[in-house]
């Protein structure tokens, strides 16, 4: 692993600041080799797989050398969908938080042109958008790029499957000759290293390299949950499988501290490891964690990479881990000196599935679905720790003042019933609700509707009434009530009303559509 500092790059304080705030430990390995290159003035080429921060690769340089003084667009990053290029304006923007006077703006398809001309107009130094918006504001002139300094095609292997070459190319040609142009992609297929042949100046190649991995031989299991349910699973999952020790691993530093004030509030003893702390607070929690006065550690990959503790019995990757290294060296935190180990990966968003799966095919690992513990397992599990505990204090016996005390309520219940409240007290409130899972939040629809996904489009010649058509006929939903079409090349993206969602996943799912036999899911934002 790198063991590059962001401290070490030649980095403005502004963006330190929100580099630290965002509770970034330490740069991920795309990061640590492609920013300096960048803020070099040179061309490159950044290939590391999903997941792998390479969004701040390009967009901390981005915006150390934009001119802050000048209004001018100076910056163009091209992202192939409007999700992607919401979400990467996002990231710059809180990357961008103490520079005030840096502006960036995402364009896309879907958003009235008017409201995005009018921002535009305002001065925008960074400009976020799809090829085709981008062009669409280069024909008004609404978008002009006589100024860009640099260039960025994030995600460059999907916006060519996507059939952006050309867009791509006319946008490249309406540049200035004089400027920085880096691609960034998770695979560098011929197609791409034509564009890079012919678009930019010497690119370097930024590679991050998978190394062989061996995965330790403990029980593995991922759980699908949202976000906001994270917290509630994993604290039914250390009630139900009680480990002695365990380790709870989060992307950065904010994480772990929020999750170490959620489970002391829950009453676990937990405590936090990470690169904030110095080195004698560390040594006291590992000390703590050693001896079990902490049974919880939750700690960045960084912060954990010493930890050698025998007895660690679970490991939780709270957040899937940014690399395939990181997996292997989490999980290897337990099963340590023979022992048995089991580690749970939680997963939200369809992003985030894909890279564990890639993280389980590169490494080989297996991976075993585990539900999400529902409430009476957890209340079967701990009364049944409870009813041990009980069995124990019989058998110890010196009972005689309480059996004193019972024998007065015996003349008006019975022992059974005695017991029974005896426990439902003991036992706590046990009318918690069951986590809810929603199937259809953050689809990134209109309110009151829903965005499928359907893996057919363009390339399969469908059109916007074949997907009306295939829905209203086979679910009876009038046609009206769906909404808008979105086709690609090898995909769709429709919005349903929320009430139908449910009858059209049903309905459609393995139906088909033009004689194609579809799969249709949910819409992930993410
Ligand atoms: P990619 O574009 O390579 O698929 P992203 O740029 O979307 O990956 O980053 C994935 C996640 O990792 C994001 O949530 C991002 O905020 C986070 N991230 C990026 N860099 C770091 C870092 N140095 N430390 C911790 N988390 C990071
Ligand atoms: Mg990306």
């Amino acid at each position: 692993m790198e063991n590059m500092k962001f401290e070490n790059l030649d980095l403005s304080r502004e963006i330190k600041q929100a580099i630290a705030d965002m509770g970034f430990e330490e740069p991920s390995p795309i990061q640590a080799q492609a920013i300096p290159h960048i803020l070099a003035g040179k061309d490159i080429i950044g290939q590391a797989q999903t997941g792998t921060g390479k969004t701040a690769a390009f967009g901390i340089p981005v915006l150390d050398m934009v001119n802050e003084k000048d209004s001018s667009v100076q910056a163009v990053i091209l992202c192939p969908t409007r999700e992607l290029a919401i979400q990467v304006a996002g990231e710059l923007g809180k990357l961008a938080k103490y520079k005030k006077n840096v502006r960036t703006l995402p364009v896309y398809g879907g958003q009235p042109i008017d409201r995005q001309i009018k921002a535009l107009k305002k001065g925008v130094q960074i400009v976020i958008g799809t090829p085709g918006r981008v062009m669409d504001h280069m024909n008004r002139n609404t978008l002009k790029l006589g100024n860009v300094k640099m260039m960025v095609l994030d995600e460059a292997d999907e916006m060519l499957d996507m059939g952006f070459r050309e867009d791509i190319e006319t946008i490249l040609q309406e540049l200035p000759e004089k400027r920085q142009t880096t691609f960034f992609s998770a695979t560098m297929p011929k197609a791409i290293l034509n564009l890079t042949k012919k678009y930019q100046k010497n690119p370097e190649l930024v590679k991050v390299v998978r190394k062989a991995l061996t995965v330790p031989n403990i029980e593995q299991f991922y759980i699908e949950t949202k976000s906001k349910n994270k917290s509630d699973v994993l604290s039914r999952l250390i009630d139900i499988y009680n480990p002695k020790l365990s380790v709870i691993f989060c992307n950065t530093k904010r994480k772990v501290d929020e999750l170490v004030s959620e489970l002391q509030s829950r009453g676990y003893f937990a405590d936090a490891l990470h690169g904030d702390l110095k080195q004698s607070q560390r040594d006291n929690v590992m000390g703590k964690f050693r001896n079990g006065t902490i049974e919880i550690l939750v700690a960045t990959d960084v912060a954990a990479r010493g930890i050698d503790v025998d007895d660690v019995e679970c490991v939780f990757n709270y957040d899937v881990p940014q690399d395939d290294e990181y997996y292997v060296h989490r999980i290897g935190r337990t099963g340590r000196a023979g022992r048995a180990g089991r580690a749970f990966s939680f997963v939200s968003g369809k992003k985030e599935i894909y890279k564990l799966r890639d993280i389980q095919k590169y490494t080989k690992a297996n991976m075993k679905r585990h539900d999400i513990p529902s409430l009476s397992d957890v209340e079967e599990i701990k009364t049944g720790v409870f009813l041990e505990k009980v069995k124990n204090v019989i058998e110890e016996g010196h009972l005689t003042n309480q059996v004193n005390f019972l024998e007065k309520l015996m003349e008006e219940y019975t022992s059974l019933d005695i017991a029974a409240a005896l426990l439902k007290m003991s036992m706590g409130d046990q009318n918690k609700e069951e986590i809810k899972e929603d199937l259809f939040e953050d689809t990134g629809a209109e309110s009151g509707m829903v965005r499928l996904f359907i893996n057919i489009g363009r390339k399969q010649n469908i059109r916007p009434k074949d997907i009306l058509g295939a829905i209203a006929g086979e679910t009876g939903i009038p046609g009206k009530l769906i909404g808008t079409i979105d086709i690609y090349d090898g995909y769709t993206f429709v919005e349903v009303p929320r009430e139908h969602a449910n009858d059209v996943l049903a309905v459609m799912k393995n139906n088909t559509i033009k004689g194609k036999t579809i799969n249709i899911e949910p819409a992930n934002k993410k």
